[in-house]
């Protein structure tokens, strides 16, 4: 069917590429670029011999605009999927409008000097993209991503109105270390040290670190401690759900991690302000990020299940309704299928349905828009056929 080109091969992108692979009628040919090639080399090399997809690899440095715009004028896809890291956001969106190409991403813009994750820099290519007549994704992972068209389906199906959402994100998963992040651990720290916020009554509720807690029953898993934490697509859902009046996102964290990361904060581990060492400058967490171990060698040692989902509450026909709509994963169950942990697989397999319902036209929105702003029904179906089936629940219990 088409041709997509692939900027970034860590941890997600090996996922979203295996995905590809496995779903060839779709993704006849696919392009892998990053900053190091011979990644994209490797994983290539251990593919193509099980996949009619064509694989081809790239170099680039998605920082800088003129690259991508001669990358993507050789390359020719019908799709570029974002999987480097949210500041390559912009640049990335820059070359695609610069060449009339669609663009799906996972995580939204973050400067590189400011841990401060917000849409405002994507949203104001909007009328650019519209006038182009290409479609941009933003946020095709799990959270956000998933999380949204979970969303957006609870409200074509079950509901008139809703009010209250709640996103909770349960990693049970045990790997081993004493202190290891699941996730590119420069972007998974700025994302929980910094201050937590909700939405309620039309505006933000900004809250200290880790200072809302609560204890959560999950399903297939059992209770564990959970913290309220800003986060992406909190922004997005306040303005597209009519009827919204508060949505908070909960993700878990075991005792070991806690202590760890504060214990790092108060040696001043986890700053990003640049300081002077031995005469050259070094920030604080890209060091950390150097000496933790790297996520993608968690996935052989990682077991237990995640959950993620979303607790809706709103109306139908007058009456009151709750929901839950989530999905479980088994972290060595996806190790078995495609060498990574249930973090990167949960972000993967999003991230390629994303890019599929682009490529064959079912999504087709000329501008920049956010997953619930499409049709939740086509990307529902594919989260049961490509390895993340959810399930429903209509009496769950709530978060106090
Ligand atoms: P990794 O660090 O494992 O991989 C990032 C990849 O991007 C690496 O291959 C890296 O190259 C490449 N890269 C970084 N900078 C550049 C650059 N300037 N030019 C080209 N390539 C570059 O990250 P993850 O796979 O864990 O995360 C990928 C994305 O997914 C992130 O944006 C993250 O925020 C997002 N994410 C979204 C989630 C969701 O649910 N929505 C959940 C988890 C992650 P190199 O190999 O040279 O370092």
């Amino acid at each position: 069917m088409g041709k997509c080109l692939i900027i970034g091969c860590g941890g997600v992108a090996s996922v979203a590429i295996h995905k590809c692979c496995q779903n060839s009628d779709v993704f006849t040919e696919i392009c892998i670029a990053s900053r190091t090639k011979a990644k994209c080399d490797a994983l290539q090399e251990k593919l193509e011999k099980t996949t009619s997809t064509k694989i081809t690899t790239e170099q680039v440095n998605a920082d800088h605009v003129d690259e991508l715009i001669a990358l993507i004028e050789k390359v020719q896809p019908d799709v570029v999927l974002n999987l480097a890291l949210p500041y390559q956001d912009l640049t990335i969106m820059d070359a695609c409008l610069a060449t009339k190409t669609p663009y799906v991403d996972t995580a939204n813009y973050e400067p590189e000097d400011t841990a401060k994750f917000e849409y405002k820099w994507q949203w104001a290519y909007n009328d650019r993209y519209k006038e182009a007549g290409i479609t941009a994704l933003l946020g095709s992972g799990f959270d956000p991503g998933v999380t949204g068209v979970f969303s957006a389906y609870a409200l074509k199906h079950y509901f008139d109105e809703i009010n209250y959402i709640d996103i909770l994100d349960c990693n049970a998963g045990d790997h081993g270390y004493p202190f290891a992040t699941n996730f590119n651990p420069e972007i998974n720290i700025r994302e929980v040290s910094a201050n937590g916020s909700y939405w309620e009554d039309g505006h933000w509720v900004e809250t200290k670190p880790m200072e809302i807690k609560r204890v959560y029953n999950f399903p297939e898993i059992g209770e564990k401690d959970m913290y309220l934490l800003h986060h992406e697509e909190l922004e997005s859902l306040a303005i597209n759900i009519p009827g919204i009046k508060r949505i908070r996102f909960f993700m878990t964290f075991g005792q070991s991690y806690l202590t760890h990361l504060k214990c790092l904060e108060n040696v001043g581990m986890t700053s990003i302000e640049p300081i002077m060492y031995e005469g050259k400058e070094i920030v604080p967490l890209q060091f950390l990020k150097a000496v933790l171990p790297d996520p993608a060698s968690l996935g052989p040692r990682t077991k237990g299940k995640t959950n993620i989902g979303c607790i809706f509450i709103g109306k139908k026909n007058g009456e009151e309704k709750k929901l839950y709509i989530y999905n479980t994963c088994d972290h060595e169950e996806c190790y078995k299928e495609v060498g990574s942990q249930a973090v990167a697989y949960t972000t993967g397999v999003p991230a390629m349905i994303g890019a599929m319902m682009i490529l064959n036209g079912t999504w087709k929105k000329p501008g920049v828009h956010n997953i619930e702003e499409f049709d939740p029904d086509p990307f529902m179906d594919a989260l049961n056929r490509f390895g993340l089936p959810w399930k429903i629940s209509e009496n769950p219990d709530l978060v106090e």
